[in-house]
């Protein structure tokens, strides 16, 4: 019997963002392999959330959540996190594995966890399971997304931080439950090196899609090059990151990075909105659970609009510049 696998809940506005839910369905499989259990660990987690976080972690696969209420600090640094994680090795059992994401703040907690713990650590990983030798295997895409190579842990803890985006969610568990325990600490007399001055809402240009809360994206129906300036412009004023299809990453449009689907990546947006693209099924199978899809294009028959909840049936351009202007007379 091994330790648990400690998974650090990434969360956004009181709800576990995609990724973790991606994190937890995928540990709770390994779990299983190992007859281990999946630790949630959740800092500082809105508690006025709208839905019960040990429902949300829960029905993705968590066994236990542990809800760390941290004071003394205004915000909490990577630094710090991994400061609590490794407090937790005290009075909980050690884990075999530790997730996190792998955002800027994850990959620096991982990295300074492992060295406090003197253990090994892969970041950017697509996927974990357990080796013929019982060990912690976990996948990176390497050599410019060409080749899978595999990061055979030799002892535990293993630390991995996990690509979003890269595994997708399957099927919840509707009204289960991780039991829920509660750690208080008082991060005042320790003495840390990092501290935050402010936070600053993320320029939507630059943030990675499979996080965004609202999607433009660019399909080959766009037609040109300016009209992808165009889509540019509509984004900003929403807010909204870009994405696009292959066919619009074989025009150079949108960076590939950017792809969404078989081959690209998986979102979950509260706004989809999605200018000429016709519905390939490559294409739909990483966006058909955003929250609202609306559909531009001109041809009524497309797929995309069985899945919409909202079409306009028209040419990409004019649409897009009616829009623009309905958002500029309303002064948005
Ligand atoms: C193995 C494999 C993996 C793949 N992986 C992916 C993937 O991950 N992601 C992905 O996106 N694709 C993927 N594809 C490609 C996929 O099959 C489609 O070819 C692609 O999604 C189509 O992109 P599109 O909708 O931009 O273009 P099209 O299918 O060409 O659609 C363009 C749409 O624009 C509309 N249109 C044209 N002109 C206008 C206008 N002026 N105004 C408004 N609408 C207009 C058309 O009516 C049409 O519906 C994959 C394919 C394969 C074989």
């Amino acid at each position: 019997m091994v330790g648990p696998i400690w998974l650090l809940v990434d969360h956004s506005r009181g709800q576990i963002t995609f990724v973790t839910k991606e994190m937890l369905q995928d540990a709770s499989e390994v779990a299983r392999s190992l007859g281990a259990q999946v630790w949630a660990i959740l800092i500082n987690g809105d508690e006025a959330a709208e839905e019960p976080w040990d429902e949300q972690v829960g029905v993705f696969g968590a066994d236990h959540l542990l809800r760390i209420r941290a004071a003394g600090l205004p915000y909490l640094t990577a630094e710090a996190c991994s400061f609590i994680l490794d407090e937790l090795s005290g009075p909980y059992e050690r884990p075999y594995l530790v997730v996190v994401a792998n955002s800027i703040e994850g990959q620096e907690i991982a990295t300074r966890l492992a060295t406090k713990w003197d253990t090994g650590y892969a970041n950017d990983c697509v996927s974990f399971s357990i080796g013929l030798k019982g060990n912690v295997e976990a996948t990176r895409i390497t050599h410019g997304e060409q080749l899978e190579t595999i990061v055979a842990f030799s002892k535990d803890p293993a630390v991995i931080s996990f690509r979003p985006g890269s595994a997708g969610i399957g099927a919840s568990v509707a009204g289960r439950k991780a039991k829920e325990y509660l750690y208080e600490i008082d991060l005042t007399p320790h003495k840390f090196e990092q501290s935050v001055r402010g936070l600053f809402p993320a320029d939507p240009r630059k943030i990675d899609i499979s996080e965004a809360d609202s999607i433009v994206a660019c399909g080959y129906g766009v037609g040109s090059q300016a009209n992808f300036l165009i889509l540019q412009e509509l984004a900003d004023k929403l807010g909204a990151a870009i994405a696009g299809t292959r066919r619009a990453n074989d025009k150079g449009w949108v960076n590939i990075e950017r792809r969404v689907g078989l081959t690209g990546k998986t979102v979950c947006p509260q706004l989809y909105l999605a200018v000429g693209i016709s519905g390939a099924r490559e294409h739909v199978v990483g966006m058909d659970t955003s929250k609202v899809i609306v559909a531009i294009n001109k041809d009524s028959r497309a797929e995309i609009f069985r899945l919409a909840h909202l079409g306009v049936i028209g040419d990409a351009e004019e649409v897009m510049l009616a829009l623009l202007k309905k958002l500029k007379d309303t002064g948005a």
